[in-house]
């Protein structure tokens, strides 16, 4: 045994060393001391010690000097590395190189450092964010009738529109230099939150010309006049945005559109200047049916070389104003009966000059570069906040609403099968929420989150739509017919947009998510590429010899931490929180160790083919997207203060979100086409197997019992929401009233049980209720308060019905089928 001694020493050491991350100096040291310690205290032969110095010393010796390293390792791999990186196109090119990396880093790392999330600073409104928030948007929200909206006008009152316009709702992401509200990205989310609950309407009308488009690419990249024109008009509504991008030919292939402009000289205002004569045909343009200034993204080309030697000089976005001659535009799609204005915009040989190219002629062919930069941070907000706000009102009204309808005599929420759809929308609002409120932070840290962006966007959307189902579900035949009483029907059938818009969902998961983050993210990878495009061979093979071992010690370090979490059930390590969050902050050290390693171990053995093995991929990205989940809502909880009321809340999204992790890991191991390494890599990830499980039904219930009563952790989940009493918000009556209802129950149940004993007298509700004060089954004051309270309850589980003949859709004439121009 004491011939091994020295042997075992290195490797425990060498475990240890990289459990724990030391560089490679560290190990070096650290293992020869322990072999020349373990050999001299277990009393080995000098043969035994001399040989495992030796096989040490081959091992560590080449590691160790750099120039050899580099010219017998280094330069045999980067050939091959050459070789099978997959090129990358343009496009690809700059989505990776748009947007910044923020703590979804340290969630690829292998090794979350915690302290760094901690430490970003709490996010909070300023006094005037606030009073806009109390003031102006209060006041809108007062002023909205959605069935108005979306049924008898099929767009917002003009009241509306003049209302938005003047209180600078279109400019909230304008600077106030140029007359607008400057207002940070928590303020933005927060005004979309609140109106998101009154109408799916208003709020995609208000996202849009805050989110990507002409006001963001002009405040980035506008000339000087640009500026001065535009962004003081945009700002107060004279003039109205929409930006133009996706066609017939072109959707989720957004680089692939078909739209050009030729340079040429042209007619402009009565002069003969340089312009674009531009052919396009575009579909699904939010607001370009009011539009005045129209963003338009085509593909550029200067056949007569009129500006340089280049002849196609790429994507391209230049304004249009409403007026130019030969612009279509005015036609409206219908969107799933939420009818914010969106439709076409289409024109032939509409000659614009090069000043109306969004930042002048010198930005021409930069017009993917440009729109990619800004998606990062408008994707941040615009879906993520109207999900948040619309998940917050599914709280409000569904968990009021299982409170106050009562079937089989009871509150249909204490059914355990409520129960769990209740569950279901508590615990993905508190994730939501959690989630849209970390993007915002980060575009206000100043980040340009394109990976959390694209999880925000992908995640919060998939939830929401899953809340929508399960409120329209709690809710019955309340939320199946439409009319002024339904609070919930127009959310649940414009939940595809939000699916659809800013990146289509699917290719999101399968595409991007990982896509992006894995090579972003990734502490070597991206290093490692940017390293083999250097110009000179030997700096080349300098940097990427640096990226390379860092990134072989990375993957041995994932190996070991992965297995040794997975072996102590991540109930080791160091980790902050308080006594109830320290194991979740664990779990996600496991999670993060485990995908670090199978991420790896993925790109390593499939190379460019996992960019199209999108199964694979977005199951990767699933794990990425639920450890930023999970930490937006620790980070959620620690700045609140740690409030013990919110954790079943907090518990249920937790596990459901590591739950969801271990679901996507299994599916990635069940489906690697390598299978020896895929059983390699199972035995790394799960050496006990899966072990964790979903939600359970007792802290479901737990959730449930949160949702359906007024407490503070309530209030906490529906903040930021409209919830004044007022005649046009039948949800913040209903919960008004909740107190009440509440206090009715047991009185109800005393008279519901007088009643099956057949002690009173009557057939109805009435006349068994005045039965029962007569005989002094209830007091004077209990009968009242059943009295009021089942009047009062009486318009909430209402419906509407109509006129036969107003039901009739007869002004919509069937539009003609287009044909190919
Ligand atoms: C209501 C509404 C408002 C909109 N507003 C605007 C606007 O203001 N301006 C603008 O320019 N555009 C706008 N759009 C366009 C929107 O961005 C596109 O609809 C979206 O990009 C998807 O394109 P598509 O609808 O043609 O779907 P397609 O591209 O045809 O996609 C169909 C399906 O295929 C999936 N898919 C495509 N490629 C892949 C892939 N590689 N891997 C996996 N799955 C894939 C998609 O995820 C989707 O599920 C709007 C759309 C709608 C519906």
């Amino acid at each position: 045994m004491s011939a091994f001694a020295p042997a075992i020493a290195a490797i425990l050491v060498s475990l240890a060393a990289a459990y724990f991350r030391v560089g490679l100096r560290v190990w070096t040291i650290a293992v020869a001391v322990a072999m020349v310690a373990a050999a001299w205290l277990a009393q080995s032969s000098p043969p035994a010690i001399g040989v495992s110095l030796v096989v040490f010393a081959l091992i560590a010796v080449p590691l160790n000097l750099p120039e050899f390293r580099r010219r017998k390792l280094s330069a045999p791999l980067l050939a091959i590395f050459q070789k099978v990186t997959p090129k990358l196109s343009d496009t690809e090119q700059i989505a990776l190189e748009a947007g910044t990396v923020g703590f979804e880093g340290e969630l690829f790392s292998g090794k979350p450092d915690f302290s760094k999330l901690l430490k970003q600073p709490k996010p909070e409104l300023s006094v005037e964010e606030q009073a806009f928030l109390d003031g102006p948007v209060e006041e809108l929200c007062r002023m909205i009738d959605d069935w108005e909206i979306t049924h008898e006008r099929a767009d917002l009152t003009p009241e509306t529109w003049d209302f938005l316009k003047k209180k600078k709702f279109f400019g909230m992401i304008i600077p106030k230099e140029y007359g607008g509200l400057g207002f940070s990205a928590l303020a933005h989310s927060a005004v979309l939150q609140k109106m998101a609950g009154m109408s799916t309407t208003l709020v995609s009308t208000v996202a849009v010309p805050n989110s990507l488009g002409p006001g963001e690419l002009l405040v980035h990249y506008g000339t000087k006049e640009q500026k001065d024109h535009y962004l003081p008009r945009l700002a107060d509504g004279r003039e109205v945005p929409c930006f133009a991008l996706t066609g017939p030919y072109a959707g989720s292939d957004a680089t692939s559109i078909p739209d050009y402009g030729i340079v040429c000289k042209g007619e402009w205002n009565g002069a003969n200047v340089v312009g674009v004569r531009l052919t396009f045909d575009k579909r699904y343009i939010t607001l370009a049916p009011v539009a005045t200034i129209v963003g338009l993204a085509f593909r550029m080309y200067d056949p007569e070389k009129m500006l340089g030697d280049v002849e196609d000089l790429g994507i391209t976005l230049a304004l249009l104003p409403r007026d130019t001659r030969g612009l279509e535009i005015g036609r409206r799609h219908f969107p799933l009966n939420v009818p914010f204005q969106n439709g076409p915009v289409r024109g032939k040989d509409v000659f614009v000059p090069l000043a109306q190219l969004i930042g002048g002629p010198d930005m021409a062919g930069q017009g993917w570069r440009m729109l990619v930069e800004c998606l990062s941070v408008g994707r941040a907000i615009s879906l993520p906040s109207n999900t948040a706000g619309g998940a917050r009102s599914a709280v409000f009204a569904t968990g009021a609403y299982a409170r106050i309808r009562k079937q089989f005599g009871m509150p249909i929420g204490r059914f355990e099968g409520i129960e769990e759809a209740l569950a279901r929308i508590g615990g993905y609002t508190y994730a939501i929420t959690a989630l849209s409120r970390a993007t915002a932070a980060a575009v206000d840290r100043g980040e340009k989150p394109a990976v959390p962006s694209a999880i925000a966007k992908y995640h919060a959307t998939e939830l929401a739509r899953e809340i929508a189902k399960d409120a329209m579900d709690v809710h019955g035949g309340k939320g199946v017919i439409l009319g002024p009483s339904n609070w919930i029907g127009r959310g649940w059938q414009g939940a595809p947009i939000a699916i659809t818009v800013e990146g289509a969902n699917i290719m999101t998961r399968s595409l991007m998510i990982f896509g992006q983050g894995a090579i972003r993210c990734h502490p070597y990878v991206l290093k490692e590429m940017q390293a083999a495009r250097i110009a000179d061979y030997r700096q080349r093979l300098k940097a990427f010899d640096a990226a390379l071992f860092g990134h072989i010690g990375f993957a041995i370090s994932n190996a070991v931490r992965s297995f040794v979490l997975g072996l102590t059930f991540a109930r080791i390590g160091r980790a902050p929180g308080d006594a109830y969050t320290r194991r979740f902050y664990r779990k996600l050290t496991r999670y993060s160790a485990a995908l670090a390693l199978v991420a790896d171990t993925s790109m390593l053995v499939l190379g460019g083919k996992l960019k199209f093995k999108e199964k694979l991929s977005a199951r990767l990205g699933d794990v990425l997207s639920n450890l930023y989940i999970a930490s937006a809502m620790l980070k959620r909880y620690e700045d609140g203060d740690r409030p013990a009321t919110d954790h079943p809340l907090l518990a249920w999204a937790f596990h459901d979100s590591v739950w969801r992790m271990q679901m996507a890991l299994d599916g990635v191991l069940r489906n690697f086409p390598v299978r020896p390494v895929a059983w390699l890599l199972r035995i790394m990830v799960f050496p006990f197997g899966r072990r964790e499980v979903p939600p359970s039904d007792r802290l479901g219930r737990r959730v449930a019992a949160l949702m359906t009563a007024p407490n503070e952790a309530r209030d906490r989940l529906t903040d930021g929401i409209y919830k004044t009493p007022n005649p046009n918000n039948p949800v913040g009556r209903m919960n008004a009233l909740l107190p009440d209802v509440i206090l009715a129950e047991p009185v109800e149940r005393k008279f519901l049980k007088a009643a099956k004993t057949g002690e009173l007298k009557g057939y109805d509700y009435a006349a068994q209720l005045a039965d029962a004060e007569a005989k002094g089954v209830l007091s004077a004051a209990e009968c009242a308060l059943l009295r009021r309270v089942r009047d009062a309850s009486f318009e909430f589980i209402s419906v509407d019905d109509f006129d036969s003949a107003d039901l009739q859709a007869g002004r919509h004439p069937r539009p003609a089928l287009r044909s190919v121009a």
